[in-house]
């Protein structure tokens, strides 16, 4: 399918609407129904019907038609939060008395999720270091039914190999489930290199303006469906019409943001890999890290993330290069309009600090802004250092 027919036409049909170009938020939290014999349809079939927005909403639909066909799926389900999405994920593949793989350094509250929420049910949790596919081979256990990668990873973006994890998933009859966030669905599709079930934030690239939130889960009709009727509809943790309508206004951007994103993202990498002052850059498309072939096949690009290492052994001079910085702005989230730091060093305050990354870690994303713009303010930072 063409992307340009996905993200134009997909999903619409303005005939129904006077023709709007922009297509209308059915805020309506009820569907009626003119007969019995209607309703009755409705409610033996709810997962394809109109019936209650908690159900399906046509907004909400037009957004995952788009989203589903964008990674090569059969069906896809909208949530009001990325985390709402891997949670309901997780638990569609889990029961009391199983195990699941997971890689580590896994997006903060998903670590949260494995560790301490999942063993509230009697499900266990081994977190490996998924870049070396034999760690998950080593830590599947009889009970294993699930793997649960993310790739590139948050803080360290190095990679799972995503089919030959797959492959050993498929040896032991483990269902797979990928976080694709930071890839974002045009520069990686994990389905088509055999995954079960791909997650992403739609707060971050998708929605695009740091203005909605939102998650999805993609994958086969029928996996998607029995999530409909058990998670879905119990959990309740639905995207509101408004913030699908955001988001597919975001979408629409989405394939020149990438272009830009990436391109001024290498720009930015090879300033900051020949600074002095930066110990190290993870990003695995800098043609000396381990995993750039890796890279190369699974991933159609880079995306806007890296981290740096800076060269100092004093927490003080991280503050000061990040306090410097006029145009980046220190936040949570990524995939905006607007560059970020997010300084591991902000972390250790934390009561329940548990982060094994070191303190002169500095994550990055690169937004729309100029290269140059975000270059020249980098310099001003670093010229702040002893
Ligand atoms: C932000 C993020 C999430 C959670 O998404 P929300 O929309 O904030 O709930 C999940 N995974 C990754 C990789 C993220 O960066």
């Amino acid at each position: 399918m063409d992307l340009s027919y996905i993200i134009n036409e997909l999903g619409e049909d303005r005939a129904l609407y006077f023709n709007a170009v922009a297509p209308p938020i059915l805020q309506s939290s009820n569907f009626a129904s003119n007969t019995v014999a209607d309703m009755r349809r409705m409610l033996q079939n709810e997962a394809e019907e109109y019936m209650y927005t908690r159900g399906n909403n046509p907004t909400v639909t037009m957004l995952e038609k788009k989203l589903a066909a964008l990674e090569g799926a059969e069906h896809a389900i909208a949530f009001g939060s990325g985390i709402a999405a891997v949670s309901a994920a997780v638990l569609s593949q889990v029961k009391a008395g199983d195990h699941v793989v997971c890689t580590k350094y896994v997006y903060s509250w998903t670590r949260t999720l494995m560790r301490r929420f999942l063993p509230r049910f009697g499900v266990e949790v081994t977190l490996v270091d998924g870049t070396d596919p034999e760690n998950f081979r080593k830590a599947i256990k009889p009970n294993t039914t699930l793997i649960y990668l993310e790739s590139p990873t948050s803080f360290t973006f190095d990679l799972q190999d995503i089919e030959a994890v797959t492959a050993i998933a498929k040896e032991h009859g483990c269902s797979t489930i990928i976080d694709n966030s930071f890839a974002s669905p045009l520069h990686q599709n994990p389905l088509k290199m055999g995954l079960d079930l791909v997650v992403h934030s739609c707060t971050k690239y998708i929605g695009g303006h740091s203005d909605a939130m939102g998650g999805v889960i993609c994958g086969k009709r029928e996996v998607i469906n029995q999530i409909f009727k058990r998670e879905y509809m119990t959990l309740g943790a639905i995207l509101s019409p408004h913030d699908a309508w955001l988001l597919l206004r975001g979408l629409r951007t989405l394939p020149v943001r990438m272009e830009r994103v990436a391109a001024s993202t290498r720009q930015v990498v090879d300033y900051l890999v020949q600074h002095p002052k930066v110990e190290k850059v993870l990003f695995p498309f800098l043609k000396d890290n381990p995993q750039y072939e890796l890279a190369q096949n699974q991933m159609s690009n880079n995306s806007g993330q890296f981290s740096i290492i800076l060269k100092t052994e004093n927490i003080d001079e991280v503050d000061l290069f990040c306090d410097s910085l006029n145009h980046f702005l220190m936040a949570a989230s990524w995939g905006g309009h607007e560059s970020l730091i997010y300084p591991i060093a902000a972390t250790y305050a934390t009561p329940d600090h548990t982060s094994d990354l070191p303190f002169n870690l500095v994550r990055f994303y690169i937004g729309l802004e100029d290269p140059e713009y975000l270059i020249k303010d980098l310099e001003q930072a670093f010229s702040k250092l002893p």
